[in-house]
């Protein structure tokens, strides 16, 4: 042994293959600041290494047994160079997601520490909606709003549990209504929001 310890990270056997699959499907994006077309982040896990690889279109390439496992098939679709729009839509459904997850009691203590609380699903809902994709504003029952006579409305009246699924029903139908238009592939998302709480 020399005195200087090495940490190498390696991409081998079915993983590989999908490397080379997703580096042929992507050969005609543009090429980076450096000169390459992909980076590379392995972050070592408690469940294992996660190896994501990310193209400049901005799609990106999961490895490792951390998620799926290695069996996983390769998706040619779902790895598609990505355009423009594809790109925000997948923003879009990244945040959206982002805030379904709260809707799960278990995931939101352990995310934020602390019991469900209407206030705090709500506060972060309309800070991811102030920084990420406009359509997420849409997405959202605000706490007042106008109707047609223009009347002041308080959307939220009920206990905290109330609010909560006063919340998410709308959100999850709002978010549906906005995958419909783009005809969004996204069948996780999609599922999580035709759940109810707790299933
Ligand atoms: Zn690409």
């Amino acid at each position: 042994m020399t005195s200087k310890e090495k940490v190498i990270f390696e991409i081998n056997g079915a993983d590989a293959k999908k490397l080379k699959r997703f580096e042929r499907q992507h050969k005609n994006c543009p090429m980076g600041m450096e000169g390459g077309r992909f980076s590379y982040t392995f972050t070592p896990t408690g469940l294992g290494l996660a190896i994501t690889v990310k193209c400049t279109c901005g799609q990106q390439l999961l490895l490792g047994d951390f998620l799926e496992g290695p069996d996983k098939e390769y998706d040619e679709v779902n790895l598609r160079p990505l355009t423009e729009d594809d790109i925000k839509n997948k923003q879009f459904e990244d945040a959206a997601l982002l805030i379904l997850n709260l809707e799960d009691r278990r995931f939101f203590k352990m995310a934020m520490g602390l019991e469900q609380i209407f206030e705090i699903v709500y506060a972060y809902a309309v800070g991811v909606a102030r920084y990420g994709d406009p359509r997420i504003s849409k997405t959202i029952l605000y706490k007042v709003s106008f109707d047609d006579a223009h009347n002041l409305i308080m959307n939220y009246t009920g206990t905290d549990e109330e609010n909560l699924a006063e919340f998410f029903e709308y959100f999850k139908r709002a978010v549906l209504e906005e995958m419909d238009k783009y005809h969004s592939d996204n069948e996780r998302l999609r599922k999580k929001c035709l759940s109810k709480q707790d299933e």
